[in-house]
């Protein structure tokens, strides 16, 4: 599938709700510019991002006459906001430890059975941790996504101890010499304090055999929710501290403006989005490639 026809609800909100406003003959005005406001902000560009691209646009109305200028000039403006510095991979450790936290619903195992296809057909040797031991269907699903895509599998017995988990699928990572260790958790929202509890102690016993590790902590977060994924970004960051988002779903709506919220509003960078339920529906995130995808 590609990133373009992945996007395509939102881009048919944005692209074509541009080309309508300049039906007629009308010219960047007010009236216009506050249309484009209600646009944005119904694709969940947040409303203090867009006040700022109202504003500068505003400014720059005498330049912009036909909807291709405008959306040239959007275009711009998304693009300084989505972009940042991601790290480049030369720095991962052997084995690079990652832990996939996340509310439940939000694609949490899609994203680590992609993400394990992903290392795997690099050449990179996984093993997949069944953390969340509270939830049978979890461990079923990831020893799916495991067979399927070559990775190795650590779980233990239902509702056994997610830290003890955790240490024996590094154990195993250090014996087996794997690249990769990717860490399911749990994602009972309900509650939020033993889950944090939870997700620190699953750390601390990584860090038993593994120094310095989890090396990092990625988020999963599901655009259809629109503006609740950031909150629900934010409440992790400040519980857990994260190191980046993957924004899944987003085939399935029109508010893929939350890429801007998740990317200006977080300050921890967007690193995969899913825009299928297949292997390959997850990118990892390139500011320019999405916001061609999307104007
Ligand atoms: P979890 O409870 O967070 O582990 O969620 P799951 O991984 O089981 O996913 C929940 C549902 O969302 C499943 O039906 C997935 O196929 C679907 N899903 C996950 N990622 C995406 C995505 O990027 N796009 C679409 N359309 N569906 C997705």
């Amino acid at each position: 599938k590609s990133l373009k026809s992945g996007l395509s609800k939102t881009r048919n909100a944005l692209s074509s709700g541009v080309d309508a406003l300049f039906k007629g003959g009308r010219v960047l005005d007010d009236d216009l510019l506050e249309e484009l406001e209600e646009l944005l902000i119904t694709s969940d560009v947040g409303v203090r991002t867009t006040m700022e691209i109202i504003e500068t646009l505003s400014e720059k109305a005498s330049e912009i006459s036909n909807s291709a200028e405008l959306k040239a000039a959007l275009k711009a403006l998304l693009l300084e906001r989505i972009s940042f510095d991601v790290p480049p991979e030369e720095t991962m450790k052997k084995p690079h430890v990652m832990m996939v936290v996340g509310v439940n619903g939000v694609g949490k195992t899609t994203t680590i059975g992609k993400l394990a296809t992903r290392f795997v057909r690099e050449g990179k040797k996984v093993i997949i941790v069944a953390g969340d031991t509270f939830r049978a269907a979890a461990s079923e699903q990831l020893t799916v996504w495991a067979d399927r895509s070559g990775a190795d599998i650590v779980r233990h017995k239902d509702n056994s101890d997610p830290a003890a988990v955790a240490f024996d699928g590094v154990q195993a990572a250090v014996s087996r010499n794997a690249d990769i260790v990717i860490i399911d958790t749990a994602g009972r929202l309900h509650t939020k304090k033993n889950l944090m509890e939870e997700l620190k102690k699953i750390r601390r016993s990584v860090s038993k055999t593994i120094e310095d590790g989890p090396h990092e902590t990625l988020m999963v977060v599901d655009a259809t929710t629109g503006q609740n994924a950031l909150t629900q970004a934010q409440l992790f960051h400040e519980a857990v501290g994260i190191d980046g988002v993957a924004l899944t779903k987003l085939d399935g709506t029109a508010k893929g403006g939350i890429v801007i919220g998740i990317t200006s509003t977080l300050g921890v960078p967007l690193k995969y989005i899913g825009i299928g339920e297949q292997a390959d529906d997850l990118r990892p995130f390139d500011a320019e490639e999405f916001a061609d995808a999307l104007l």
